[in-house]
């Protein structure tokens, strides 16, 4: 059954919250099917079977969008990878994967850009080649037929703005999201209201953070984002337990498992720090209390969480017929039909 996508980014804002479910790189590094480090989803070739699963998972789950697996399968990565003769398949068949899981689904189409690491102030070598690393990836989505863009996990606002200027040249809405690392600012040193402000004036129809933080270390700044600007606001968390003197899932250090192999428990052995889907409940509310507009988990999430937000947002999507009822547990629950002595010994469990 093919249900077209009926609304867009701008009308479904206006009617309600939007989920974007992402964390793509995490969740299938954690299934087996890429390498933590590099980070390249060469997956999306190699098994594309698993993208279009896990697209369908999150939309289950509650996600309004399906977002293209295309984060860091950009130019810079695939050579460091050498095999710059995948970026253009690579791209394509990532694009095709989610547009077929959206176009049956109803959800919307997104594509994706996002940071270079290639990137450096001042530097116009630098400058044209990120521009022509967007200009590419977009074309591609553009001919792929996305409903709007995502550029995220950008740490220097300038360069979000590069992605925004390509990303307008398509005429399509831009969903436009910065990084925070330890230090409460960009990396060329703005503050995150101002430089969501500086994104918003320049024509993002949304604007907000995505990744490096857990949610008790991104609201604060979502809060101030929200009053600098005047557009829809973007919150995006890793569901991790970052803290104040440990605000980054990369600052993140382990005391039960203090010297993991490479020294710190980013990224594959984070999970003591995973959020419960309740902790990702309580953002939710309290990002839309906030007056939060769009939603998400970055990487780390899985379908649970997405769930979690939706059901927070007073959704029930699909997976919400398999939410917990802890009433027939067989120890721990209270139905009338089950038995005393086992009830009696859910205490001692
Ligand atoms: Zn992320």
């Amino acid at each position: 059954m093919t249900t077209p996508s009926t609304s867009s980014l701008t009308e479904r804002l206006v009617a309600g919250p939007v989920i974007c479910a992402e964390g793509y790189l995490f969740e299938l590094e954690r299934r087996g099917y890429l390498q933590a480090g590099a980070f390249v989803p060469e997956v999306v070739l190699e098994h594309p079977e698993e993208i279009t699963a896990l697209h369908h998972e999150f939309v289950h789950a509650g996600s309004d969008v399906v977002e293209a697996f295309t984060y860091y399968a950009h130019r810079e990565k695939l050579r460091m990878i050498g095999k710059l003769d995948l970026l253009e398949p690579l791209n394509r068949a990532a694009l095709e994967i989610a547009k077929s899981v959206a176009r049956e689904t109803g959800t919307l189409l997104a594509g994706n850009i996002c940071n270079t690491n290639v990137y450096q102030p001042g530097n116009p070598d630098a400058i044209a080649a990120v521009t022509q690393m967007f200009t590419e990836q977009v074309d591609w989505a553009v001919q792929a037929g996305v409903d709007f863009f995502v550029g995220e996990t950008f740490s220097f606002a300038e360069e979000a703005l590069i992605a925004l200027e390509v990303i307008q040249r398509s005429g399509l809405p831009a969903v436009i999201t910065l990084a925070v690392h330890q230090e409460p600012e960009t990396r060329e040193g703005w503050s995150v209201p101002d430089a969501c402000k500086r994104i918003a004036d320049a024509g993002a129809d949304v604007v907000g953070l995505n990744c490096i933080r857990g949610p008790e270390t991104m609201l604060p700044f979502i809060e101030a984002i929200v009053r600098a600007v005047d557009v829809p606001v973007a919150a995006l968390p890793v569901p991790y337990r970052t803290r104040a003197d440990q605000p980054s899932f990369q600052s993140l250090r382990d005391p039960a498992y203090p010297d993991p192999p490479g020294g710190r428990p980013f990224p594959i052995a984070l999970d003591p720090f995973t959020c419960n889907r309740f902790e990702i409940a309580d953002f939710t509310r309290a990002a839309r209390d906030l007056g939060v507009a769009y939603y998400g988990v970055c990487c780390g999430a899985g379908p649970h969480h997405i769930r979690a937000m939706a059901e927070a947002l007073g959704r029930t999507p699909p997976a919400s017929r398999y939410s917990a009822d802890m009433s027939k547990h067989a120890f721990l629950g209270s139905d009338a039909k089950l038995l005393e002595h086992n009830q009696a010994y859910g205490s001692r469990l």
